[in-house]
């Protein structure tokens, strides 16, 4: 009986015979769903950009200040450790004392995903994942505080019974808002070290943009067939998702052209929707950050 599919063996010939060609080895294509996610190839680039903005504000503000200069925003700037703690800490708190927890048996269904996601991610810990009251609004998060680490997604993603209207849009939505955390993107000296770039126009929103094309590669490999549900549900809300078609919308990526919609991405801190959906169906390239 024949093997299907039938057995290869991957031993190259000493003498291959005329005319024969070894088959070539592909390197593994990093933005595939199936192997680990990538980063985006601008995030490190501008993730420095940021850094060195920010180390520059911080000089000048010293120098500022040793010359007897007190602006508010120089004593702002210099304060910027303590208050980003604070607001870290605040920000946990209040999904500590407010969230619904999700557990086994609270929204059984959404602690399930954020513990699969970690564990595609090779996460050592799963993060804390918290409902909170959505009011209509479509939205999910990543922060942290300290060493820990969490994920709050709008009460409006899920039905009422608890569970998704599309598990699979859930699930490529918690693998991003995970992936944030597997990135680094929660940690209190990235946020601290884009400080600065975060109020000049362009440089921080770029960087944004980027990361969260990072954020979108690790949902899609959390979920690969999340994604047009994940576009649908963002653009359209939970009721009205179905109707969005994604390859419609990834089409008019390369429809709507022009100053404006470039100037709306370039402000934005996410990646604008058509560009989303363009870069999640074409897998040959990084999503376009400009
Ligand atoms: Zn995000």
């Amino acid at each position: 009986m024949e093997q299907f599919p039938p057995t290869v063996t991957h031993d190259s010939p000493a003498h291959p015979a005329p005319g024969f060609a070894p088959p070539q080895m592909l390197p593994p294509r990093g933005l595939s769903p199936w192997g680990m996610p990538i980063r985006h190839h601008f995030e490190i680039p501008l993730l420095v950009l940021s850094i060195a903005t920010t180390v520059v504000t911080y000089l000048v503000s010293i120098a500022l200040i040793a010359s007897g200069a007190l602006e508010p925003w120089v004593v702002l700037v210099l304060l910027a450790p303590i208050l980003l703690f604070f607001a870290r800490g605040q920000m946990y708190a209040a999904q500590r004392v407010n969230g619904v927890k999700m557990t086994p048996t609270q929204f059984p269904d959404g602690y399930q995903l954020l513990v699969e996601a970690a564990a595609r991610f090779g996460m050592p810990q799963v993060p804390d994942g918290y409902v909170i009251l959505g009011n209509g609004q479509i939205n999910a998060f990543a922060s942290g505080h300290g060493f820990r680490r969490y994920v709050v997604i709008y009460s409006d993603m899920f039905e009422i019974g608890g569970q998704a209207r599309n598990p699979d849009a859930l699930a490529f939505i918690i693998g991003h808002e995970v992936g944030h955390i597997a990135a680094g993107h929660a940690s209190y000296w990235r946020q601290l070290g884009m400080f600065a770039s975060n109020y000049i126009p362009v440089i921080g929103s770029s960087l944004s943009r980027a990361q969260e094309y990072t954020a979108d590669n690790h949902g899609l490999c959390n979920r690969p067939y999340g994604a047009p549900g994940a576009i649908g549900v963002l653009a359209a809300g939970k009721y009205l998702m179905s109707l969005v078609g994604f390859d419609e919308m990834a089409d008019r990526a390369r429809t709507e052209r022009g100053f404006f919609p470039w100037l709306v991405n370039i402000l934005s801190s996410h990646p604008v929707l058509t560009w989303r959906a363009a870069a999640l169906r074409d897998r040959s390239r990084h999503g376009r950050v400009f």
